[in-house]
């Protein structure tokens, strides 16, 4: 499925057809274009031609039920994960992913390890959440947050990562207000000024994993580019923009980035208003350990008694692994 197909077919039509198609397709979540009956047959008929409906993609739901991780196979052949994570019936968020691959090569992610394949077009990423959309509308659910954690780094395509947000956002569309999205960035810093230009209600979190250079730059190469300095200036830009909180991801990684030092050191330089810490169980993808949960709740206290707010991340779906960082093509 392609926007930019879509649009042309509409281009020859009254100008309200696009905005039916869109609703169609998006809102009313039909899986075939018969279901469009606010359209003409022969419309119809053209758009089932040049632009089936179907999603092609394999699903795989953890023991629990609350995670769903699919495997989208786009029309090049390549695949791409997309997860559903089911916190209530109210709320139901996908991770996208904006790259297939991702070429910035963090040391301990698997969709680094990969390597770079492809950009996604906007409608491969809208998609993603489509192909959830339909399945829970199933039992009267809807997608209510999307969170852009899945492969790739959102800000280094961004042009089509804001057009599927202005879809996400429609309210023609899925109408999923700006706030309930979020994008993950090892930071980038122009897509960090983009985004409190464009949409300063999105809400922004940051990788961070370490607290100096020294190891960030043995665990992220991006951080050579963009040391930690000029990210957390850009940082305060967007705080003063937006006003909005920021989130700083943190993989605890046994012996690696987990010591009472590196949390008294990390409390330093995140001692900000509006700055939040997320402290992530990291998966095993090879390479590094998980931190003892006793050694992350130590770390979590050291940055809450220096005045930091500070959380720990619910690991979804460690068995089918569609937690974080394992997203990456399996043959
Ligand atoms: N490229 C962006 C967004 C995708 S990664 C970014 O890096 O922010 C989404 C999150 O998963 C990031 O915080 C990333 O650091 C984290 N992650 C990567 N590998 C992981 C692993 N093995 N275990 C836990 N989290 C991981
Ligand atoms: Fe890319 Fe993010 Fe994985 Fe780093 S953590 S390799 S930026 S997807």
């Amino acid at each position: 499925m392609n926007i930019e197909k879509i649009e042309k077919i509409a281009d020859s039509e009254p100008s309200f057809r696009l905005k039916q198609i869109k609703k169609a397709v998006f809102h009313d979540l039909i899986e075939n274009w018969n279901e469009a009956t606010t359209l003409p047959k022969n419309l119809r008929e053209k758009l089932e031609k040049e632009m089936p409906l179907e999603i092609s993609a394999e699903v795989f739901p953890s023991k629990d039920g609350r995670t769903v991780k699919a495997g989208i196979r786009l029309e090049d052949g390549l695949l791409i994960e997309a997860v559903l994570m089911k916190h209530t019936e109210k709320r139901n968020t996908v991770c996208v992913s904006s790259q297939v691959g991702c070429p910035l090569g963090c040391q301990f992610c698997e969709t680094g390890k990969m390597g770079f394949k492809r950009n996604l077009m906007a409608m491969e990423i809208v998609e993603q959440v489509l192909f959830f959309a339909r399945s829970l509308k199933k039992t009267g659910e809807k997608v209510t947050n999307i969170v852009f954690m899945g492969m790739g780094e959102p800000f280094l395509n961004w042009e089509n990562v804001k057009k599927a947000i202005e879809i996400l956002n429609d309210d023609n569309c899925f109408g999923i207000g700006a706030r309930k999205i979020s994008i993950s960035t090892a930071g980038i810093i122009e897509g960090i000024e983009a985004l409190a230009e464009e949409f300063p209600q999105i809400n922004l979190a940051i990788s961070l994993h370490a607290p100096d250079d020294k190891l960030r730059g043995e665990l992220m190469p991006v951080n050579k580019k963009y040391p930690l300095v000029k990210v957390l200036r850009a940082v305060d830009e967007y705080i003063k923009k937006t006003n909005r909180k920021v989130m700083f991801e943190y993989v605890m990684m046994k012996d690696v980035n987990d010591s009472e030092e590196q949390a008294k050191k990390l409390s330093k330089l995140l001692k900000k208003p509006l700055y939040m810490v997320n402290l992530i169980a990291y998966n095993p993808t090879g390479r590094f350990k998980a931190s003892p949960s006793e050694r992350i709740k130590k770390f979590k206290s050291i940055l809450e008694k220096a005045g930091i707010f500070a959380t720990q991340r619910y690991r979804f779906g460690t068995d089918i692994e569609a937690a974080c960082g394992q997203l990456a093509e399996k043959r």
